[in-house]
């Protein structure tokens, strides 16, 4: 039996498009080679819009569209399969670790107040009385109350269950090896020996969405890995998120501090090193001396699905019908997957985004290589 869309892949993109195609009322099938989502299990979940991007323009709004999307989607959830995603409105703390630090963090709050954004700006004072556990080094902070968090592993696992609850079918352990071909039309996908006719595929398949040969040109994604460590606490020191020149801590419910995050590339070897954990392990005694004693939980890599230019693949392949990609979201997957899903749902089910995509649109790079 056909469906009418495809998404190959099962991360918090895949997922989420899944949950939107299918209360849109599509037959969607979402299909991952392993449990859900590569990157997506191994993400800070910071919904971090202004702190991400380096100006106003089409990314920092898709990301403010990404932001406003995840509360009411957090709370549908909820209600639909008793899920908490870990949703919270902690907001940001950027500190300022030195001098060049504090131009840095200064120069990037005037242009996001320029932009129309409200950020206060702490003194060392009101810093430690904003967080008592951070380091008296810190020389002042920029606060974002607007920027917030989530639990990636948990949107995935609730945006999967709400979707198979409408309908959709989840089919995790299944390789996608190739797609059902005529002409320039994609008109299903070959898995684990069967073919599964369908009208639309969406390639969401992180780091990897660039390996499909059989549609040329390849998607120019590649992995970037990413460390972070995770350490228990008691009762949560952090109140906020903290980001910094060196790292970040997100603080979550269950009195997890997650640290990040590494950059590297290193190919596709999801592997925590030891050199990333002690690079981690020193930007926390840094920030946060007083976490020297708490537990080392767990260290984690995901390979961050990168782009040329750092923005995702949103749109239709170029030269093929039949199939769009929804990828290449790199440092932010979990902040774009709720405005990726009404996005691609748009597109394949209403013709019409409701936000323009030309910034994102793959034929970007394929203009480039003519
Ligand atoms: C350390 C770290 C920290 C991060 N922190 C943040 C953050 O704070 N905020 C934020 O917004 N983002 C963050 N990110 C980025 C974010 O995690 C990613 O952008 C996002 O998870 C990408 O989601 P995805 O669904 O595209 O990819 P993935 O989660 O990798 O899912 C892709 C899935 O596709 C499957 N797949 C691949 N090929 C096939 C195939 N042929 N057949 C079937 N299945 C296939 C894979 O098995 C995988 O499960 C972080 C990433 C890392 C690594």
């Amino acid at each position: 039996m056909g469906s009418d869309v495809v998404v190959v892949g099962g991360g918090v993109i895949g997922a989420c498009i899944a949950y939107e195609l299918a209360k849109a009322g599509a037959r969607a099938v979402v299909m991952d080679r392993e449990a859900s989502g590569q990157a997506s299990r191994a993400s800070a979940g910071m919904l971090a819009p202004l702190s991400e991007a380096d100006g106003p323009g089409a990314f920092l709004d898709l990301g403010m569209e990404g932001l406003r999307l995840h509360r009411p989607l957090a709370e549908e959830l909820q209600e639909r399969t008793g899920i908490d995603v870990g949703y919270r409105p902690t907001g940001l703390l950027r500190v300022a670790l030195n001098e060049t630090d504090e131009v840095a963090v200064r120069r990037r709050r005037s242009w996001h107040m320029a932009a129309g954004f409200s950020v206060g700006w702490l003194d060392p004072a009101r810093v430690h009385d904003a967080e008592p556990a951070l380091s008296r080094d810190i020389r002042g902070a920029a606060y974002y109350s607007q920027e917030h968090q989530v639990s990636p592993p948990l949107l995935a696992q609730a945006a999967l269950r709400a979707a198979a609850d409408l309908g959709a079918v989840v089919r995790m352990g299944l390789n996608v090896e190739g797609f059902l071909i005529s002409g320039s039309r994609v008109h299903g996908v070959r898995a684990g020996g069967e073919q599964l006719e369908c009208d639309e595929v969406v390639i969401a398949a992180g780091a990897w969405s660039g390996a499909f040969a059989e549609l040329p040109p390849a998607l120019p994604v590649r992995p970037v890995r990413g460390q972070l460590v995770a350490l228990q606490t008691v009762s949560t020191p952090l109140r906020h998120l903290i980001y910094s020149s060196g790292g970040y801590l997100s603080p979550k419910p269950d009195g997890l501090i997650l640290v990040g995050a590494t950059q590297e590339e290193v190919g596709f070897d999801p592997r925590p090193t030891a050199a990333g954990v002690a690079g981690l392990l020193h930007s926390v005694a840094r920030l946060t001396p007083t976490l020297a004693s708490a537990a080392f939980a767990h260290a984690l890599a995901g390979l961050r699905p990168g782009s040329p230019d750092g923005l995702p693949l949103i749109g239709r392949l170029p030269g093929w019908s039949g199939i769009a990609a929804a990828t290449g979201h790199f440092r932010n997957g979990v902040l774009l997957a709720p405005i990726t899903a009404h996005l691609i749902t748009d597109l394949l089910l209403r013709g019409r985004p409701r936000l323009p995509l030309e910034a994102f649109d793959p034929a970007r790079f394929a203009v480039r290589a003519a």
